[in-house]
């Protein structure tokens, strides 16, 4: 008997949209992605992500590819430092699972908290699930323009901006991201402004150009709060060719983002903000973190390579929408957070996992008529949605505790004490 198999598309090659394709190749299921970068390293790509054991790493496994992570995955990445704005150092971890030196309390529950979620770059964890697909799988610099219903049939009608005309799909995943147009389809709600500003800035290949940065860095995170201020530092790749970055975030406790000007406390809303300008990232270190301990002041400063200023945003914390036959979301399309619990990939990773369990067993079912795949994409979304919104509301919860005024002794007793962020009482 042959079993019909859906025609599937999906709009992104991030870690969601790719890990979605990886685990239905690995289960004989086609699909077909349309992403809107011209390759996979067409931009700078970026960032440490931490693959936690219960999300990110049960997708790897659905995928067969943690002998493949393993393999690419940062050692020691997951090292962790913990210090208050005046120097005073609440957690060494040098990671893999390693005691903590300078933890104050209960140093075995913050070792296992730290435990479980190795780090990965970004661009690795692409790789290995781009080299997991068939070659033809990823249409690159294919941008998705609008996704359109098929007058008379349940089937969608993709319009690329390259001049590909697909023939129809039974099911297009929106794993397009923040500012996913695919959402449109299902909610009319777009994402806001979190509250939150970083000015993001690197120290490339850190080992030979800023040794200091590097010790101070450390192999993995190395994480500061106060009151509506952190510094986030963290290294991004191996050896020789490692960097170092930092996340300057600035709480502004504004509707919507300050411009660099704002945030400089300029009048003159014209003029441009160069932040390769040294004088510009001193202004913006002294406003808002001068009185902060001189060494992480220096630190900070001396990290001038690529500046960009990123206000971050959200999606509202349980974002729901009434499912539609033939369309859906995952990752940050459905529910984007911002990054202060780290959560965000893994939550993608899961997203597909889940999908991809359901379209598999509606092949396997015989039942991917339209209404079997509907069915289907409700009981994805119902699950998506109650596991989404719990991690949304405690990134929230996150960032509410690590931007007061003593935030990373917060963040010690959440770890210490294993309690979940929205069980500290919100002020
Ligand atoms: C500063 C920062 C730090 C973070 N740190 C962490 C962390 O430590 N841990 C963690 O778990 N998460 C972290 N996150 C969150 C994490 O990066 C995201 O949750 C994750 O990337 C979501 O994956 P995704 O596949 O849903 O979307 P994305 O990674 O955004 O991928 C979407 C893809 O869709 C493509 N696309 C968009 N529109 C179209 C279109 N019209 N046509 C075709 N292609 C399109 C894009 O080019 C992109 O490749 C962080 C986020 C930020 C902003």
């Amino acid at each position: 008997m042959t079993i019909a198999t859906p025609r599937i598309a999906i709009i992104g090659a991030g870690p969601g949209g790719l890990m979605l394709a990886s685990i239905l190749h690995r289960n004989k299921t086609p699909c077909t992605i349309f992403e809107r970068d011209s390759s996979a390293v067409a931009r700078a790509q970026g960032g440490t992500l931490d693959i936690h054991e219960y999300s990110g790493q049960q997708a790897l496994d659905a995928a067969g590819l943690m002998d493949g992570f393993r393999s690419v995955m940062r050692l020691g990445g997951d090292a962790m430092k913990i210090i208050t704005k005046d120097g005073t150092v609440l957690l060494e971890s040098s990671g893999e699972g390693e005691a903590p030196e300078a933890s104050e309390q209960n140093g075995e529950a913050v070792s296992k908290f730290v435990k479980g979620r190795p780090e990965i770059d970004r661009p690795a964890l692409k790789d290995l699930l781009i080299a997991s697909l068939p070659a033809d799988t990823i249409h690159w610099g294919s941008k998705v323009t609008s996704t359109v219903p098929v007058p008379d049939s349940k089937q969608w009608r993709i319009e690329l901006n390259d001049g590909f005309h697909p023939a129809p799909f039974d099911l297009v995943v929106g794993a397009d991201g923040a500012w996913s147009h695919t959402r449109a389809l299902l909610t009319d709600q777009q994402p806001f402004y979190s509250g939150v500003t970083a000015l993001d800035v690197w120290v490339h290949h850190v080992d030979e150009a800023a040794p200091d940065v590097s010790a101070f860095v450390g192999l993995g995170n190395c994480f500061l709060w106060s009151k509506d201020r952190a510094l986030l530092f963290q290294r991004n790749g191996q050896g020789l060719e490692g960097d170092a970055r930092c996340y300057a975030c600035v709480k502004t406790n504004t509707a919507t983002p300050p411009s660099a000007q704002a945030l400089l406390g300029e009048d003159d809303e014209g003029a441009e903000v160069d932040w390769t300008d040294a004088r510009m990232r001193e202004t913006f270190v002294e406003r808002y973190f001068g009185d902060w301990f001189p060494e992480v002041k220096r630190i900070l400063l001396s990290m001038t390579e690529t500046p960009v200023l990123r206000p971050l945003y959200m999606l509202p914390v349980g974002l729901t929408w009434e499912s539609r036959p033939g369309v859906t979301l995952v990752g940050d399309a459905a529910h984007l957070m911002t990054p202060f619990a780290g959560v965000g990939v893994n939550v993608a990773l899961m997203d597909a996992l889940e999908l991809a369990q359901g379209i598999v067993d509606c092949v396997k079912a015989g039942s991917t008529d339209g209404d079997g795949l509907a069915t289907m994409l409700q009981k994805y979304e119902k699950g998506m949605f109650a596991r989404s919104s719990e991690e949304a509301g405690r990134t929230a919860s996150a960032m509410h505790l690590q931007f007061l005024e003593d935030g990373a002794e917060r963040v010690m007793k959440f770890m210490s004490e294993g309690l979940q962020p929205e069980e500290f009482a919100l002020e």
